[in-house]
């Protein structure tokens, strides 16, 4: 009887594997499909100066306009993107759609964009040949370009080369979710940046306790230690503002400001 048993769960869970990988290939098909119909936007959200508000740049977020779900955001699809080894098509994919953007906008050379990359582009030395490449070739103000690395990506492959020859190139280099893959900070003597952008949760934090806010109090003073221009992602309320503007940030992103908004919302 128990063998019938095991042999009816093997059988359901047979059933349950073929959904599952049927499943998958068709996710995977239609992200093939998206790369190929031009399916994926880029929004920009804006980052404004801490003192003046003004403006100072962008960054750029993908979003998957869906022909039948609508508009799907990043944790929904970029797992299966990198799960696919899609990830340095889609990041070539994101730094072309950027290009055309702002080849249409040169006259203002004070914004800077904001681009996000991959952990598999860091570590691919194709990402960065069709970076030289693209920049060889073409008019790219790369002084007015950030690479945004997570800082989980940078304490798993600690290798300064790409970091180097980005910023070779004069792009900036910002460590993205600062705060939230620190096993070490020993790292941060081993690489050049530019930025380092406090991870929202450290923000979101610090109504919840003192403890919390003496950290992102911390956080903020050693980034400035640093000499790093400190981006505070997450904004929301004014009371957040105040607070990394009294201990140091430099630049304010967040919904307090403004939405990540389609292109043509911001610059036409
Ligand atoms: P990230 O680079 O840390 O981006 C910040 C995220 O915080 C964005 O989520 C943004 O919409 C959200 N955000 C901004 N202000 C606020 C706020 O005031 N409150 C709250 N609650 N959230 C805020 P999004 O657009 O969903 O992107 C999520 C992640 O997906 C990004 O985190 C980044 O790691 C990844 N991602 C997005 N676009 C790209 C891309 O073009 N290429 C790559 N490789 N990764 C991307
Ligand atoms: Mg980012
Ligand atoms: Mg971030
Ligand atoms: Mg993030």
């Amino acid at each position: 009887k128990a063998k019938q048993m095991g042999k009816n769960r093997a059988v359901f869970y047979d059933k349950y594997l073929q959904e599952e990988a049927d499943k998958h290939i068709e996710i995977k098909n239609e992200l093939v499909n998206a790369f190929n119909n031009d399916e994926f936007v880029i929004y920009y959200q804006s980052q404004h100066d801490v003192d003046t508000a003004e403006v100072r740049g962008y960054e750029a977020l993908i979003r998957w306009k869906h022909n039948t779900k609508g508009i799907l955001m990043p944790y929904e699809f970029m797992p299966y993107v990198e799960k696919f080894g899609l990830s340095l098509e889609l990041d070539k994919y994101v730094c072309e759609k950027i290009y055309e953007h702002f080849y249409k906008l040169r006259q203002d050379d004070s914004i800077n964009i904001s681009i996000n990359i991959s952990a598999t582009s860091f570590e691919d030395p194709e990402f960065i040949a069709y970076v030289e490449e693209k920049v060889k070739n073409n008019d790219v103000r790369t002084n007015q370009v950030t690479l945004e690395i997570t800082e989980d990506t940078l304490i798993k492959n600690l290798d300064a080369s790409f970091i180097n020859r980005i910023r070779a190139l004069g792009f900036r280099v910002s460590i993205d979710d600062f705060g939230t893959g620190y096993s070490s900070l020993s790292y941060l003597t081993k690489i050049d940046f530019d930025e380092i952008k406090l991870d929202m949760t450290f923000i979101h934090a610090i109504q919840n306790s003192k403890k919390d806010e003496e950290i992102c109090k911390l956080i903020l003073h050693m980034c400035n230690e640093l000499g790093a221009n400190v981006v505070a992602e997450g904004i929301e309320t004014r009371e957040q503002l105040e607070f990394v503007k009294k201990e140091g940030a430099t630049i304010i992103q967040g919904y307090f400001y403004s939405k990540p908004l389609p292109y043509e919302e911001i610059f036409s």
